[in-house]
């Protein structure tokens, strides 16, 4: 009989913690895991999926006069009900945290439901529950950030932001990154009057220059009002009487203008979530922001405390908690062959138009390997000659002058994140210029465009 209650203890149980938690249950291990609040975390529950599924309703908006260039009618004005879309998108959520339970049932998981802390080593306590463990692993995500300045209790962040009662009539949107730019496109789809106010010059700021550029123009051609090198300073309530969502207030930029909206959106960062856990006293090591300190095998400085996903604050996203997850599971308890790379990761940003991504930017290309040579091409999509949607496609490879290997793939359009998550297996494999020119393309699509891309212009 084994000295601890459990083989592997696992706090939160979201991307990370289910996906360590199923795979070692299934591997034989005894597993407890703790969750304080739904399963499912950050990405079922106010991330990824609330995201999208809201994003896939703002591209009606567009969708609906689309249609009128290719024959269609539509005798009534097209109306849009702000409840219906929140009840329906809840209700697909119950029924993925349903799932989640499912899950760990079928793989044996003990699910404790409660706030867990770390006592020592091989302890963990749920709500006054004590459990012993063999591993400890961390995977409590992180939380949004308010930036302070006074009045930020009246405006919200993204948690909120899927909850909100009614469709604001006006919003500000505070941030440059992806979340921003996507709640900002689901916003203005939806039919709220945005600013987006972002104290930088371009969005988008770790990704290729060009791609927070384009986006920029077909945001702003979409009607959403993009205000850089400014910041917020305060944000006050109009009537000292009224409060609540709902509510009119002025919000104060520090260049000077004052815009009044009845939605103030904080999309300025997330903060690993370490605080209350214990960890210190455990002896931990944090990094300044709270992350986690773990070496390549994910452990801490406490070698039985490991730790995945985004409290380790190295890429903050589903499938790379969940390969993280994955190369834990399988060097505790299975044959070790699942590493973790971080490599050509692949991403999206369901702005309107979308983006997709993968490999490196220019710049970065530039400074890491010097000579490359760049294919680019902008252009109206089949679908937008008849719609007369005047929303254009961005595309762009980065390729490696020395040995033709293709470094970037970056794309700004619709279903960009469909079409580069095939074009980074390429990239694994370490495909070339010549190679992805000796491909046949796929005609009539935006696709093909990637593989019809001649001349360098730079
Ligand atoms: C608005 C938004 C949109 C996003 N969109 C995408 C996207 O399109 N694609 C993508 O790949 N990624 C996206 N992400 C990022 C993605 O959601 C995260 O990278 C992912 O959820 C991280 O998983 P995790 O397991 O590290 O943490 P989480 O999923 O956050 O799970 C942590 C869990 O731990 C629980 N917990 C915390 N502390 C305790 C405690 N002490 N005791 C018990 N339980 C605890 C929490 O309740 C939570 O359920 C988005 C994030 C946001 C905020």
């Amino acid at each position: 009989m084994s000295q601890y209650d459990y083989d592997l203890f696992t706090i939160g149980g979201g991307s990370g913690g289910v996906r360590a938690a199923r795979f070692a249950g299934q591997a034989g291990a005894r597993v407890g895991l703790a969750e304080s609040g739904d399963l499912g975390g950050t990405c079922v529950n106010v991330g990824c999926i609330p995201k999208k599924l809201m994003s896939y309703s703002a591209h009606y908006h567009s969708d609906f006069s689309d249609a009128a260039g290719y024959g269609w009618r539509l005798d009534a004005q097209p109306g849009f009900d702000w409840n219906t879309l929140i009840a329906n998108k809840d209700r697909e959520i119950a029924h993925l945290n349903d799932i989640y339970k499912r899950l760990l049932d079928g793989a044996n998981v003990a699910l404790h439901r409660g706030f867990a802390t770390v006592e020592d080593a091989h302890t963990v306590s749920v709500d006054g529950r004590r459990f012993t463990a063999r591993h400890i692993l961390v995977a409590t995500g992180g939380h949004p950030e308010r930036p302070d300045i006074p009045g930020k209790e009246l405006g919200i962040t993204s948690d909120d932001f899927f909850h909100l009662t009614a469709l604001p009539k006006r919003a500000v949107v505070l941030g440059g990154g992806y979340i921003a730019v996507e709640l900002a496109s689901i916003l203005n789809g939806l039919g709220s009057e945005v600013t987006l106010v972002y104290r930088g010059e371009r969005l988008l700021r770790t990704m290729d220059a060009d791609l927070g550029a384009f986006l920029a123009d077909e945001m702003a051609k979409k009607g959403i009002r993009l205000v850089f090198k400014a910041n917020i300073e305060a944000v006050e309530a109009v009537d000292a009487a009224q409060a609540g969502e709902h509510a009119a207030k002025t919000v104060r930029l520090s260049n000077g203008e004052a815009l009044q909206a009845e939605c103030v959106l904080f999309a300025t960062g997330r903060r690993p979530t370490t605080s209350r856990l214990g960890l210190e006293k455990a002896g931990v090591a944090l990094e300044k922001n709270g992350a986690i300190k773990v070496n390549g095998n994910f452990e801490s400085s406490v070698p039985s405390i490991l730790a995945v996903g985004d409290v380790i604050d190295r890429v903050a996203l589903t499938p790379v908690a969940l390969a993280e997850a994955m190369a834990v599971v399988s060097r505790l308890f299975g044959n070790g062959e699942r590493m973790m790379s971080y490599q050509n990761i692949p991403t999206a940003v369901f702005s309107h138009p979308n983006i997709g991504t993968v490999g490196l930017s220019e710049e970065q290309a530039r400074k890491e390997v010097g000579e490359v040579k760049i294919f680019k091409t902008e252009f109206k999509p089949l679908k937008h000659t008849l719609s007369r949607n005047t929303e254009r496609t961005f595309m762009k490879l980065v390729v490696d002058a020395g040995s033709d290997r293709v470094l970037g793939v970056h794309m700004v359009g619709g279903e960009a994140g469909e079409i580069v998550q095939g074009f980074a297996v390429a990239l694994q494999c370490g495909a070339t210029k010549a190679q992805f020119d000796m491909t046949i393309g796929i005609h009539p699509t935006s696709a093909e465009e990637f593989v019809t891309m001649r001349t360098p212009v730079a």
